[in-house]
């Protein structure tokens, strides 16, 4: 039986408030689409909050037998500096600083991106698409939007027809605003005179003849709209109605609304059937965000370089961390948080390491009340990721089996007592919400930690050496690491950080 089925899904559906049984159109398949990366700049710890979360989503509904098409895409085009819909495009914004391509840009990052989620254990999804490649797709449906009277073009840009539209449709269910308020709060914003209303939205924007990245459409040359480029691509690939629709809580307005708008004004119909946002990564009760300068990136992590961080944390540590609380709690960072993450982790997989190790015997006499313990917990752990992907209960449920386990190892508790059926289920049930679902692998943290703590120790010796103005050791050590794959980055006041090839 489809695992499913024993255990079905439930999911807190963002746009009705309520939790709701899972429902998949087409069961066993599910369609699932999540924003992925703006890629011009490194992705910080929040923006591995998220991306974590939806992993765990995709890893647990497959694991229960769904098969699911995981759709995220690559933002590579499109999204201005103010979510708004205003501003300049950010990766045109960076490629004009780095004195880049925009392509390159897009390169260098998406690159970074996929390296980092491979370190956090992050599965590809099914389906990556970039904005870029499917601008035709995008030129569809902005012209349908105008066909059906929702849109209207001034000056070589489409914008969405929001009063319009809200005369035959709701606008603002998702993020619980209404028309008249939004009105009224934006009016004081900067005018943008080109749109009839300042509500509405870019779905095309023209570009002036100096912008770099650029597009023929029936308006002019120009960019596509970030908010219609993941509308355009979860139709392509998931059909104009689909499962599940995730990202982070800030992108419930502006992004997530318009995406439902503008599915309606193209084609009548809801996009999506359950909508989850996952809840923010804070410092201090504070949002982290690089605008902010609170965020950290996952290379300052490992080697303890921020200077809110006391030391390095290994990037399995971190996942368990962010796996300690449900998807929808905002989660805050404490340097206290990740250190008791780390021992729980450890605890966790050495208790696996044990139980791996472990052969069943002979059965002597069953212990009955042993036997429905194991059993329980076995029906625990799916039933607590059955209630709307709770890996905090998750991972309470998993220090409980740990303990048995621990206690079969040291022979407190004789595995004869049971019969080999049930051993062997509770044996794969913990290894396979460990790895398979949670996503959590040997990390190898003890080498790591000492690796940066030695080369730590060779900075601080650099750094006497230079200001006993001993230059030939201090160089020494520099082109000594270097020849080790070990690139120090030197700043004014000394090294700041460095880079392990
Ligand atoms: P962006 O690259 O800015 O489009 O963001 C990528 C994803 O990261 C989006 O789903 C955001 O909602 C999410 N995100 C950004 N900041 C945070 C944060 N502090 N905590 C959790 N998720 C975040
Ligand atoms: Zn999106």
């Amino acid at each position: 039986m489809d695992l499913f089925k024993k255990y079905p899904v439930s999911i807190s559906n963002t746009l009705s408030g309520k939790k709701e049984k899972f429902e998949p159109l087409n069961p066993p398949f599910v369609g699932m689409y999540s924003c992925g990366p703006t890629v011009y700049s490194e992705v910080h710890l929040g923006n591995l909050r998220t991306f974590t979360a939806f992993d765990v989503v995709f890893r647990y509904l497959t694991h229960i037998g769904y098969k699911v098409r995981y759709v995220r895409n690559i933002t590579d085009a499109g999204h201005l500096t103010n979510d708004a819909g205003e501003g300049v495009d950010r990766i045109e914004e960076r490629a004009r600083l780095e004195q880049l391509e925009p392509m390159e840009i897009v390169q260098k990052y998406t690159i970074g991106f996929h390296e980092v989620c491979r370190i956090f254990n992050i599965l590809p999804p099914t389906i990556e698409p970039t904005a870029t490649g499917h601008i035709v797709e995008q030129i569809e449906m902005v012209k349908k939007i105008i066909e059906n009277g929702y849109a209207y073009e001034v000056n070589g840009s489409v914008y969405f027809d929001v009063n319009k539209f809200s005369e035959k449709h709701k606008y603002g269910e998702l993020s619980g605003r209404n028309i008249e308020e939004l009105m009224d709060g934006s009016r004081a914003l900067n005018r943008q005179d080109e749109k009839r209303n300042p509500i509405d939205f870019a779905i095309w924007k023209g570009v002036p003849p100096n912008h770099i990245q650029r597009w023929p459409s029936p308006w002019g040359e120009g960019i596509p709209g970030w908010h219609l480029e993941c509308s355009a691509m979860g139709t392509k690939y998931l059909g104009k109605q689909f499962d599940i629709h995730g990202g982070g809580m800030d992108l419930k307005f502006p992004h997530h609304e318009c995406e439902i708008a503008q599915s309606v004004g193209a084609y009548g119909i809801a996009p999506v059937r359950y909508w989850m946002h996952s809840n923010m990564l804070t410092v201090n009760g504070e949002k982290m965000s690089k605008s902010k300068g609170n965020s950290f990136l996952p290379h300052e992590l490992f080697t303890g370089s921020h200077p809110l961080l006391t030391k390095a944390y290994a990037p399995m540590a971190v996942r368990f961390f962010m796996l300690q609380s449900h998807y929808s709690s905002t989660l805050d960072f404490s340097n206290d948080a990740l250190n008791a993450a780390e021992k729980g982790y450890r605890k966790l997989m050495n208790a696996l390491d044990a139980l791996k190790e472990l052969n069943h015997p002979k059965t002597t006499a069953i212990n009955e009340s042993l036997k429905n313990d194991l059993d329980r917990l076995v029906d625990e752990c799916y039933l607590s990721m059955s209630d709307d992907f709770n890996t905090a209960k998750t991972l309470a449920v998993l220090f409980e089996m740990s303990a048995r386990i621990n206690d079969f190892k040291s022979g407190n508790q004789d595995l004869g007592a049971i019969d080999s059926n049930t051993f062997t289920h509770f044996k794969n049930t913990y290894i396979n919400f460990i790895q398979e679902v949670l996503g959590l692998r040997e990390d190898n943290a003890q080498d790591e930690q000492l690796l940066n703590g030695l080369i730590q120790m060779l900075i601080d010796i650099r750094k006497k050496a230079r200001t006993d103005k001993n230059f030939a050791l201090s160089d020494e050590i520099r082109d000594d690491l270097k020849a080790m794959g070990v690139q120090l980055k030197d700043g004014k006041d000394g090294t700041i950080d460095y880079e392990i090839e």
